[in-house]
């Protein structure tokens, strides 16, 4: 009998196990092939803005994914530089084969054991989940976490061509997501998709703009585990009129326009013929030629996600400058899999009609590694206090993005891939990347989730804040900038909750609210709310979003 079963050996699989692990559970890993653990199905990278604050506090509660993605780093950039240290992005590029490998070794440091099988059947007892049908047998668990990722009755589209599978020359997990249809758990269809895959040897490095990796040596995790990988460069590239005009010209055949798929992809990772319908005026998409790893010649372009058949993709990758000669070794492609509508599960990423049953990432309706794997956390943190009678883990939108986006999706729900941004997070000049340990060590501690090493590392950060050369650190020097924001923000939130009955001038031009996603006007200018109590109750709207349309309505009118 295992206390915590986890289907997926994907981000959020990986994570939800060894958190369960780490609070003392004995658990199962279960994965169609040992090789899938810390497998990057898309780009080789982890972190970026909003989704390296996700990973900082993975880190805090001892988490896998900030000390893999050191130990695998090839180039390291804090993005959003230019701007306030609050939505600086740390982001690395991963050797695929050196994640894998260090997600491997870290899956075993937790003493989380694999079990290669193909997960067929939840058997359920009593209204409450006791156990998996597998392809080796059955499995009881006191606890089980469903991370299955893009592979519920998948199919992958390249033009016309479709077939079955949740990663390329992968099958899709189709026993399963009957199941998840009879138990009244299954939702709708959602889509991503990937770039085709470039050999670096036949791109002309020499006519492109080279990105360095940073100087300065930052790291992803707080612990320092003494892996320091060579650094190689990026380069950067452009799609051209000439581009979009073979794009054009192939609009027919492509799966996303001729309706072959349906469901909705991710609005901020959009295709390259999206990007060409949507903004086809522009004079060109950016493009950064990403390597896959130090001793694979694999160049990921990134920016040109596609489905369009293999023979167009190659005529407009030759349009492009430094590529007219490069070879693609394997052509992109979309998925669209089965997902579960997220407010089917309460805070704790448990099942609310299900007892004991647990999703965590892409399958509860998000995109992106990282946000799959910090759901993974809350998950096996919360499925090990199920099994083992322990206090639940909750994660509060006040003090984390991980708080913010367990929010959104349990209260929201998805209508597309949810991926994390800044502008989500109301509380954004506190929640900074630099200050994870401060916002959430506590809880970590509180949680019995975390190593001897890691209790002593955080245990240290609040001792040298109590001390006077605080002041000149990273953090230090970003509280003191921010503290007159966070103190007018604060200000600000009470009158936003004292005058929600403020109005909305007729006529009032969300777009023009600054702070306010594509994704907020597009759902407040459908809906034309006319005080912000009603905005408050659109579907989707966050309290982000609310906190910057009251002072520009507030403004308005007062003017
Ligand atoms: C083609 C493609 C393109 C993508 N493009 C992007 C992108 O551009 N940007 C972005 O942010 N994200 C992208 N993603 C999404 C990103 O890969 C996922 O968000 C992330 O990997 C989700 O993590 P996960 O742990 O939920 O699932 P996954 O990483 O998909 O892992 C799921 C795991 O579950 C295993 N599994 C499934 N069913 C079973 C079963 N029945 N029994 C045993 N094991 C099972 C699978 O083998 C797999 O190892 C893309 C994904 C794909 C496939």
């Amino acid at each position: 009998m295992y206390d915590v079963l986890v289907i997926g050996a994907g981000h959020a699989g990986c994570e939800a196990a060894a958190a369960a692990a780490r609070r003392g559970a004995r658990v199962g890993l279960l994965t169609f092939r040992a090789e899938d653990a810390g497998q990057m199905s898309c780009n080789p990278s982890i972190g970026g803005v909003g989704k390296g604050h996700l990973v900082r506090e993975l880190d805090v509660f001892d988490g896998l994914m900030a000390r893999a993605a050191d130990r695998a780093a090839i180039h390291r950039r804090m993005l959003n530089r230019s701007k306030g240290p609050a939505v600086w992005g740390p982001r690395v590029q991963a050797d695929r084969r050196l994640y894998r490998a260090a997600i491997g070794e870290l899956l075993a440091e937790n003493e989380v054991e694999l079990v290669i099988a193909e997960a067929l059947r939840l058997i359920v007892r009593d209204g409450r989940v006791a156990g998996v049908e597998t392809s080796v047998g059955n499995l009881s668990c006191r606890a089980l976490v469903i991370a299955t990722g893009t592979f519920l009755d998948a199919r992958l589209f390249v033009g016309e061509e479709v077939v079955e599978g949740g990663r390329r020359g992968e099958r899709a997990s189709i026993a399963l997501a009957e199941q998840i249809r009879e138990v009244g758990l299954g939702q709708g269809r959602l889509k991503t998709g990937t770039p085709p895959r470039l050999d670096g040897r036949t791109i002309d490095w020499a006519r492109l703009e080279e990105q360095p990796s940073d100087n300065d040596a930052w790291s992803m995790s707080a612990l320092d585990d003494g892996a320091a990988p060579p650094q190689l460069s990026c380069a950067i590239t452009r799609t051209n009129e000439r581009t979009h005009d073979i794009i054009r010209a192939n609009f027919d055949r492509s799966p996303l326009f001729a309706g072959a798929i349906e469901g909705r992809g991710p609005r901020y990772c959009p295709s390259i013929e999206d990007k060409v319908k949507r903004f086809g005026d522009r004079d060109g998409h950016q493009i950064f030629l990403e390597p896959e790893g130090l001793d694979d010649p694999l160049v990921y372009p990134n920016g040109i996600s596609t489905s369009l058949p293999a023979d167009v993709q190659r005529e407009f990758v030759h349009s492009i400058a430094g590529l007219e000669r490069a070879e693609i070794v394997r052509p992109g492609y979309a998925v669209e899999y089965e997902y579960v509508d997220p407010r089917r599960l309460n805070a704790t990423l448990e099942v609310r009609d299900l007892g004991g049953l647990f999703l965590a990432g892409q399958i509860s309706g998000t995109t992106g590694y990282e946000e799959a794997a910090a759901q993974g956390l809350a998950a096996g943190l919360n499925a090990a206090a199920v099994a083992l009678d322990l206090p639940e883990v909750r994660f509060d939108r006040r003090t984390s993005y991980i708080g913010v986006m367990l929010d959104d999706l349990t209260l929201q729900g998805v209508s597309e891939p949810y991926r994390m941004m800044t502008a989500r997070a109301e509380y954004r000049l506190s929640l900074r990347a630099d200050n994870a340990t401060t916002r959430l060590g506590e809880a970590a501690l509180a949680g019995h989730c975390v190593s001897d090493r890691r209790r002593a590392q955080i245990e240290q950060h609040f001792a040298l804040r109590s001390d006077p050369s605080w002041a000149t650190t990273e953090e230090g020097r970003a509280d003191t900038l921010y503290a007159p924001y966070i103190e007018r923000q604060r200000r600000e939130w009470e009158v936003v909750r004292r005058d929600s009955h403020v109005w909305i001038p007729a006529g009032f031009d969300f777009g023009a609210v600054s702070g306010l996603s594509n994704e907020m006007v597009e759902r407040l200018g459908a809906t034309r709310p006319e005080t912000l109590d009603q905005a408050s109750r659109v579907a989707g709207v966050t309290p982000a979003a609310l906190s910057a349309l009251y002072v520009a309505a507030a403004r308005r009118s007062s003017a």
